[in-house]
């Protein structure tokens, strides 16, 4: 098994611990790309040796050419350097690491360039999941989940050879920091409570989407996207332990559940080595030393953001890409200290309410409804 990578979001969460599935496994690195975060990106290339690294801000890629002047790598910069990443035609696969809708045209760029796609960016096909999926399919590139939940049903339909036999796809749910709390206790949450997750260490984005629990109902829409299932074809339970990271029940009534210690290290290696598996650096699940396995329903009340992406995803069209752009924009201003808790919530339903739906967008229309959701959210 041998894999080239092109590693977008390299400094991030997923970024690093596909740096350590890499080392384990021996693949080697084609490019490597970060928003800022030059010592780091100097850290890893020297480590790694690609033959690009990109900066998207342009004063952190200036700065990175100095600090890689005495080295072959080549230093980009801008969101063109992202999209060379995306496309180098050494790189056989493309982990999709970044955070938010910026993920969305290099992973398009990566398609067109018939890679695998090692998808973590569940933004990407929240926004825009048709027509990523149609051009994946048009130019012949795989996409493999990242994200574990989609990964363990990826893992329960390996063997399935009629789709038609998927009753129910089950995504489990952590539950986040809050779970339990009423609505009244949640109005006070600050951005040091929300940034403290039970079981994962992850970027500051994703971990106040698992707070309100926003992060699930991108994941609903992520699955249907993936999997092509109806919105009434996926259910979400709560499993505090993140033990059983996701199941698939069958029209036979079987369930297969994929089960495994919260590592990301083993989805992120499974959708490089898929089909094959591999020894690699990820936990082992040990049975007799783990929790309990609960699982409870979600508290549609309390944490309102889940009920919002149900209605995006059963509205279609570019209401997901506006659920998306509002909750980023919000969550930004809640790390900001400028929105409160519950704000977030209330900014993302207003911008669902007010801004038109357009079916079957095109890009640009994904695209427009992104920034008329983020304008909204900002200047209430
Ligand atoms: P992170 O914030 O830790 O890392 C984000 C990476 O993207 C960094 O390398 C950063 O430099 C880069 N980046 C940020 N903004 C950018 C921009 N505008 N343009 C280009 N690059 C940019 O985030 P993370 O936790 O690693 O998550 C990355 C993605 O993976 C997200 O879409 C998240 O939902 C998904 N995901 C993460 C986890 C996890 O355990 N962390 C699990 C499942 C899915
Ligand atoms: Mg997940």
């Amino acid at each position: 098994m041998r894999r080239r990578i092109s590693l977008l979001g390299s400094t991030g969460s997923i970024g690093r611990q596909t740096l350590d599935v890499a080392a384990a496994c021996g693949f080697s690195v084609a490019a490597l790309t970060a928003h800022r975060s030059g010592a780091l990106l100097e850290e890893q290339a020297r480590r790694f040796q690609p033959e690009l690294a990109v900066c998207v801000d342009p004063a952190a890629a200036a700065d990175l050419k100095v600090r890689l002047a005495d080295t072959p790598v080549r230093v980009a910069s801008g969101p063109e350097g992202l999209l060379e990443a995306a496309a180098l035609p050494s790189a056989d696969t493309v982990v999709t690491a970044v955070v938010g809708v910026a993920g969305l045209e290099p992973t398009l760029a990566a398609i067109r360039a018939g890679k695998r796609i090692a998808l973590a960016n569940k933004e990407t096909l929240v926004c825009a999941g048709e027509l990523v999926m149609d051009q994946a399919e048009a130019h012949g590139a795989e996409i493999v989940p990242v994200d574990s939940e989609h990964s363990a049903i990826f893992q329960c339909l390996q063997g399935c050879r009629d789709r038609g036999e998927v009753r129910r796809l089950i995504l489990t749910a952590s539950g986040g920091p809050f779970f339990g709390w009423s609505r009244e206790a949640l109005a006070g949450v600050t951005p040091a409570q929300a940034l403290k997750h039970p079981n994962w260490s992850m970027g500051a984005k994703i971990t106040v989407d698992s707070a309100t629990l926003m992060n699930k109902g991108l994941e609903y829409i992520e699955a249907m996207r993936l999997y092509w299932m109806p919105p009434e074809k996926i259910s979400i339970v709560v499993h505090r332990e993140s033990i059983v990271h996701s199941l698939v029940e069958y029209c036979d009534n079987a369930v297969l559940a994929q089960l495994g210690a919260p590592d990301m290290r083993l989805p992120i290696q499974y959708a490089l080595t898929w089909p094959e598996r591999t020894p690699g650096p990820a936990q082992p699940l040990d049975l007799l030393n783990c929790p309990s396995l609960t699982f409870q329903a979600p508290d549609y009340d309390a944490f309102p953001c889940l009920g919002l992406a149900l209605e995006a995803a059963r509205t279609g069209g570019t209401a997901t890409a506006v659920l998306n752009g509002a909750n980023e924009a919000a969550v930004a201003l809640f790390l900001e200290e400028k929105l409160s808790f519950p704000g977030i919530a209330e900014r993302v339903g207003l911008a669902l309410k007010r801004l038109p739906v357009v079916q079957k967008p095109s890009l640009e229309e994904i695209l427009e409804a992104d920034r008329a959701a983020r304008a909204l959210v900002t200047h209430l």
